[in-house]
């Protein structure tokens, strides 16, 4: 059976400078793990196809498919706060684009294919199985929780082992994108003060993302706005990027490379898990601030095109970053109040939420078992002590009187507050029994984070409880 797939390569027609063209590299014994049915239907793909022999090549990237222009893109980006003006796709390549049964552009993109131009010396341009499986794993799970991300098609095994501090199983992800551009792609132009490159690319991205944009400008307050609401809903679900690096921020708004990333169990603000961040540059309750530093990069490579005299472009990009922070507070607000079920506004709603948060901290509460109790009056049952929440629980429910009508409060705060989120710990146990050859944990927990809303079964019920001390997962890693 062959696969055909209708591509339609537009970021391989820019100029040559924004990538390096190459075919992957073949793995040894290429084995579907994992294959996400509903996006294979979404993309208009056809499942036997890719299942069968010659699909299973191309997921692999042991067979490059008709119409496929593969490329390693070009990228810069600041990490941990330092300039590295070449980063690119070191490990992953883009086969090309496809148009979606909905009429939307999706880059596929082989994550793991093997050694590119862009790759670190020393580096084998591959992943290990584990890191594989955990962003297929996360990624769906987020979208699936409503949150705008890459998406993951398939997941194979190689039949290879890869080195790091010991030789693991490696694996090659096919990644889903609205685009893999980044705030790291202008900086890559911006560098070399190729303002040429950076009109294309702004040009490129507006047509694709935010066709109504005007010019550059537009553009970045589109990318500012799409940021905003991308990290209030992580705030709203206790998600931890872990590597807001500019190379991991989609101008698409997307959440995009889920390396040490994680979902909170206990809340504390200051959580970090990430193996690398070692002062907690990245933590839970920064990450806003880091994005609004992230997009400052982003403004200064498009003062470079934006139209008008130096002094006037820089105002205007200034004035545009300035909104951030409320635009950020508004979503931030909108998503938790949500959460604790209100539908209307009111001036003292952030500091009632940020009561709830305050107390949730102190009393080590379960970040999304909490708001989920909401719904059935057993949330106090989370603090280590229940006084701390009864307190605010009164001030919730003289808020919740002020509703102009009640209607179903509890179907609504189930509708916003999931019962089941990948856990750390869940993530963990699905790799282990993964890299021993057992797959269904994985797939299990798969199934049911497509379903976080729902109120759990005996099957699923042990995935909302948070982790023993013996399961507690303390760090995260990025698995290169
Ligand atoms: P990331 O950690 O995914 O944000 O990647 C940062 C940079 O390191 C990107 O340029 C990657 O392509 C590159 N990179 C990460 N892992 C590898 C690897 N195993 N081989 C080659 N390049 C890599
Ligand atoms: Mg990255």
């Amino acid at each position: 059976m062959t696969l055909a797939i209708a591509f339609d390569n537009s970021y391989a027609r820019l100029p040559d400078r924004f990538y390096v063209r190459q075919p992957p590299v073949a793995v040894a014994q290429p084995e579907l793990l994992l294959l996400n049915l509903a996006l294979v239907e979404e993309l208009g793909l056809d499942a036997a196809a890719l299942q069968s022999p010659d699909g299973v090549a191309v997921l692999a990237g042991n067979a490059v498919p008709a119409g496929a222009d593969p490329l390693a893109q070009a990228y810069a980006g600041h990490q941990f706060g330092g300039f590295s003006p070449v980063l690119g796709d070191g490990r992953a390549l883009l086969l090309g684009e496809i148009i979606d049964r909905s009429g939307k552009r999706r880059d596929i993109q082989l994550k793991g294919a093997g050694r590119t131009a862009f790759s670190r010396p020393g580096s084998d341009g591959r992943s290990p199985l584990g890191p594989v499986l955990r962003e297929f794993i996360v990624s769906e799970a987020m979208y699936a929780l409503g949150v705008p991300t890459t998406r993951a098609l398939a997941a194979v095994a190689t039949g290879e082992q890869v080195r790091r501090e010991r030789p693991y199983p490696g694996g090659v992800l096919t990644r889903v994108a609205s685009s893999h551009i980044r705030v790291g792609t202008f900086e890559f132009f911006a560098a070399r003060r190729d303002t040429e490159a950076l009109k294309l690319l702004t040009t490129h991205v507006i047509a694709r993302h935010y066709p109504e944009a005007e010019g550059a400008l537009g553009l970045l307050k589109a990318v500012i706005a799409a940021q905003a609401r991308l990290v209030a809903q992580w705030m709203g679900l206790g998600f931890i990027h872990g590597v807001m690096n500019t190379d991991n921020t989609a101008i698409s708004g997307e959440t995009i490379d889920f390396g040490p990333c994680a979902f909170m169990d206990s809340f504390h603000p200051a959580t970090v898990y990430s193996s690398i961040d070692h002062h907690g540059r990245y933590a839970y309750d920064k990450q806003p601030d880091i994005l609004m530093w992230n997009l400052a990069k982003l403004a200064s490579c498009l003062l470079l095109v934006i139209d008008g005299d130096e002094d006037s472009a820089l105002a205007e990009a200034q004035a545009a970053l300035n909104e951030f922070p409320e635009l950020v507070r508004n979503a931030w607000t909108g998503v938790f109040r949500r959460k604790i079920g209100l539908r209307t506004a009111e001036d003292g709603d952030a500091d009632l939420i940020g009561d709830l948060l305050a107390r949730m901290a102190a009393g080590e509460a379960d970040f999304t078992n909490t708001f989920r109790a909401l719904a059935d009056g057993t949330a106090r049952d989370q603090f280590l002590d229940p006084a701390g929440f009864d307190a605010w629980e009164t001030a919730w429910q003289d808020r919740l009187a002020r509703e102009p009508e009640a209607g179903d409060l509890e179907q609504r705060l189930k509708a916003a507050n999931p019962a089941i989120i990948p856990r750390n710990h869940r993530v963990e146990q699905a790799i282990e029994a993964a890299m021993e050859g057992n797959l269904d944990p994985a797939a299990r927990l798969v199934r049911a984070l497509a379903r976080p809303f729902d109120d759990p079964d005996a099957d699923t019920r042990p995935l909302t409880f948070p982790p023993t001390e013996d399961e507690r997962v303390q760090r995260t890693f990025c698995g290169t």
